[in-house]
C-alpha cells in the first residue's frame, strides 16, 4: 500500500470514528455484535433514552420526569454513588425501566488494566445487584464505549469476546447529549443546550439511542430529559427500552469492519 493511500485510509478512519463518537450518524443500519447474530432490530421511529453512571441523587428527579411523561428508559448502573439513593436500583426496576450494567466503580485505570479486570469489576456489580434481589438485563455498556482511549483495541476486543462468552450483550449509542460537558464547558450545562444538541444530532435518525448521565453533578439532566422527551413526542417518535436481545450499536464492530480485521 502506498503512503498516500495509507494516509487517506487513516484520515477516513479517524473522521468516521470522530463523527460516530460525537453522535453523528455515519452508517445507515445497526452494526452486528460480535458473534451474536440472532438479535432483534431496534424499532423504527423509536427513541431509546439511556442513562449512564448512576444512580445518584439525580436519579430520583429523572425517574419522576420519566413517570410524568409516561416514558421508559434504560439505566446502565454503577455502585459508585449508591449511598446517595440506595433504593434507586429497585425503583428503576419497579417503574418498568431496563436496569442494565455499566461497572462497579468507574475507575478507568483499574477497569482496563487487562481483559480480566473489567470482568472482575462487573462481577462486583452483579453480585451487589443479586444481593439486593434486583432484576437486571445481561446488557452492558462499557465505560467510555466499546472503543475508547482508556484501553487498547486489543484489551477491548478481549473484554468484548469475554462478555459474549459469558452471555452478555454490549451496547453503545448514536446520539451523545454532552450533558457531562464533552467540550470542556463549565458544569452543569444548561438544560436547553443539552436538549437542542440532542435534537440536532438525532435529526433524520430512525432509532436514536441517546446517551445521558444520571450521576452527580449533572444536575440539569432531569430538566433536559423532559425537554428531550417533548421534542421527540412532537416529532412523532415512540419510546422504548433496550434489552439484551436488542441488536446493538457497537463502535468496536464498526471499527473492525472499517479496518477489515
Ligand atoms: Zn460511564
Amino acid at each position: 500500500m502506498n503512503i498516500q493511500r495509507k494516509f487517506r485510509m487513516k484520515a477516513r478512519l479517524l473522521l468516521f470514528l470522530g463523527a460516530f463518537l460525537l453522535g453523528v450518524r455515519v452508517v445507515s443500519g445497526p452494526v452486528q455484535p460480535l458473534g451474536r447474530q440472532e438479535s432483534i432490530p431496534l424499532a423504527p421511529k423509536t427513541v431509546y433514552l439511556t442513562f449512564d453512571d448512576g444512580p445518584s441523587r439525580n436519579t430520583e428527579a429523572i425517574l419522576k420526569v420519566l413517570e410524568e411523561e409516561g416514558v421508559q428508559a434504560t439505566f446502565f448502573v454503577t455502585l459508585r454513588d449508591r449511598e446517595e439513593f440506595p433504593d434507586a436500583y429497585q425503583a428503576i426496576a419497579d417503574q418498568g425501566h431496563t436496569l442494565a450494567l455499566h461497572c462497579s466503580q468507574h475507575d478507568y485505570s483499574r477497569l482496563y488494566q487487562n481483559s480480566h479486570t473489567y470482568r472482575k469489576d462487573l462481577g462486583q456489580l452483579t453480585a451487589a445487584l443479586d444481593q439486593m434481589g434486583v432484576p437486571y438485563e445481561k446488557l452492558v455498556r462499557l465505560p467510555g464505549g466499546s472503543l475508547n482511549q482508556e484501553a487498547s483495541p486489543r484489551t477491548l476486543e478481549a473484554i468484548l469476546r469475554q462478555l459474549n462468552q459469558d452471555g452478555y450483550s454490549c451496547f453503545d449509542w448514536n446520539v451523545s447529549s454532552g450533558d457531562d460537558g464533552e467540550d470542556g464547558s463549565p458544569l452543569p450545562i444548561p438544560a436547553e443546550e443539552i436538549a437542542e444538541r440532542v435534537a440536532r444530532r438525532s435529526e433524520g435518525l430512525l432509532t436514536p439511542v441517546v446517551l445521558l448521565h444520571d450521576s452527580y453533578p449533572f444536575s440539569t439532566t432531569p430538566e433536559a430529559t423532559r425537554q428531550i422527551i417533548r421534542h421527540f413526542k412532537e416529532e412523532g417518535y415512540s419510546f422504548d427500552v433496550l434489552t439484551s436481545e436488542s441488536r446493538p450499536i457497537l463502535f468496536f464492530s464498526l471499527w473492525e469492519q472499517m479496518t477489515q480485521r
